[in-house]
């Protein structure tokens, strides 16, 4: 029973991605980008299949993509990472997530320290480790742990915590006195700070990503994850990696050999040449993002939501409470009919224990065209 409902049913993306199908609402609900990212980046691609880069990769990934990464931890964090030992390309930064908790948690005894809400996959992947799931819950507007929460929270059987930093669903960035907490607990009970970064250049408001490993006496027990989806908008390839000590990653290695084996050969030379480019592809990307956020947030406002404003991510998190809801998933499922639009409620990624936390909270997607989210804002207007 993985969902975070208890179920085996469709993830909430599947149901919702499908509900937008059959109705023609428009789809801000998965978040999936619905525009290619850098041409340059798909041309390397074609040209490696051309080439005949068409079997299995190298186990680690391929050495091309392994520099690039390490390249790209210097270049953007000053961390300094051997490409030999400490990466190892994933399918997507989902099977680094499962190949990591798999490999350092042993079972009922060990517990798994997560925000929440949270993105889905956690709560499933901690199940089938069969480790206990612990959860901080992060509040609106802000949406930052209560460090006491946080210090209860972990103890000496926690082996991992999860941190996601820019954070699905909810768009927060934590503060620094969070990163700090979370390392000064790591070590303190010897656990090891599993952290998904997927939107690490997806920052807003001339924001900075901070890495968990950037912070003092964090990187040796950190396992940092990232993904090409987010960042070159090519989620449907599945390349993600880690980056961690030798030890770990060969702990990781040792699991992710038996669930993909390798995965994505002609797309690894891709993403490659994608982390090599310059800093203004980078920034491009942000800002790109940052007023899909602006157009969005704006949308949701004349509306009649409450919306966040959302430091970094794909995602916006409005309150649908002066709408009138008081059952986010209801809400969901009614607004495709109602206004033809779709979105995700926050409930999908909470505990039952703390679901009517999030019970009027909905996230919505930027990650789209301007002119479809601009659509969005004019149906949804039917709310008022
Ligand atoms: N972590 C988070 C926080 C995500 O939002 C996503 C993408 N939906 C993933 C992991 C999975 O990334 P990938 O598609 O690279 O497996
Ligand atoms: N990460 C995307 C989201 O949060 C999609 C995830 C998925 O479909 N599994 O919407």
């Amino acid at each position: 029973l993985l969902g975070t409902d208890g179920t085996t049913s469709p993830t909430i993306f599947a149901e919702m991605s499908a509900l937008a199908a059959r109705t023609g609402a428009v789809n801000l609900g998965q978040g999936f980008p619905d525009e290619d990212g850098p041409a340059v980046v798909l041309e390397a691609a074609r040209d490696a299949i051309s080439a005949g880069v068409n079997q299995y990769p190298p186990g680690r990934g391929e050495a091309s993509l392994r520099e690039a990464i390490a390249e790209h931890q210097q270049r953007f964090y000053g961390l300094t990472v051997d490409a030999e030992r400490e990466v190892l390309v994933t399918a997507g930064a989902t099977e680094a997530l499962a190949a990591t908790i798999l490999a350092l948690v042993d079972g009922p005894d060990d517990e798994v320290v997560v925000f929440e809400p949270f993105y889905d996959a956690y709560a499933a992947l901690v199940a089938l480790s069969g480790a206990r799931l612990v959860t901080v819950p992060l509040h609106w507007p802000d949406f930052q742990p209560d460090l006491d929460r946080l210090r209860e929270a972990v103890g000496d059987r926690t082996r991992l915590i999860i941190v996601n930093d820019p954070h699905n669903p909810t768009g927060t960035v934590f503060t620094a006195e969070v990163r700090a907490e979370i390392v000064r607990l790591a070590d303190r009970h010897d656990a090891v700070i599993v952290t998904d970064e997927v939107y690490e250049h997806l920052l807003f408001d001339g924001r900075r990503h901070v890495p968990m490993a950037s912070m003092p006496g964090a990187a040796e027990r950190t396992v940092s994850i990232s993904s090409a989806g987010k960042t070159f908008s090519t989620t449907g390839w599945k390349i993600g990696w880690l980056t961690a000590p030798a030890a770990l990653v060969d702990a990781v290695l040792a699991v992710k050999q038996f669930l993909t084996y390798v995965n994505g050969a002609p797309f690894q030379p891709a993403v490659a040449l994608g982390l090599r480019l310059g800093d203004e592809v980078f920034t491009g990307i942000a800002a790109d993002m940052q007023r899909k956020r602006d157009l969005l947030r704006r949308g949701l406002e004349a509306a009649g939501f409450r919306a966040a404003r959302a430091a970094g991510s794909y995602f916006t998190v409005a309150d649908a409470a002066p709408l009138g809801a008081t059952d986010a998933h209801e809400f969901c499922r009614s607004l495709a009919d109602r206004a033809g639009v779709v979105a995700i409620p926050l409930t999908a990624f909470a505990t039952a224990e703390h679901r009517a936390d999030y019970a009027t909270l909905v996230r919505f997607a930027a990650c789209k065209r301007e002119d479809v989210l601009t659509e969005a804002a004019r149906r949804l207007t039917v709310l008022r």
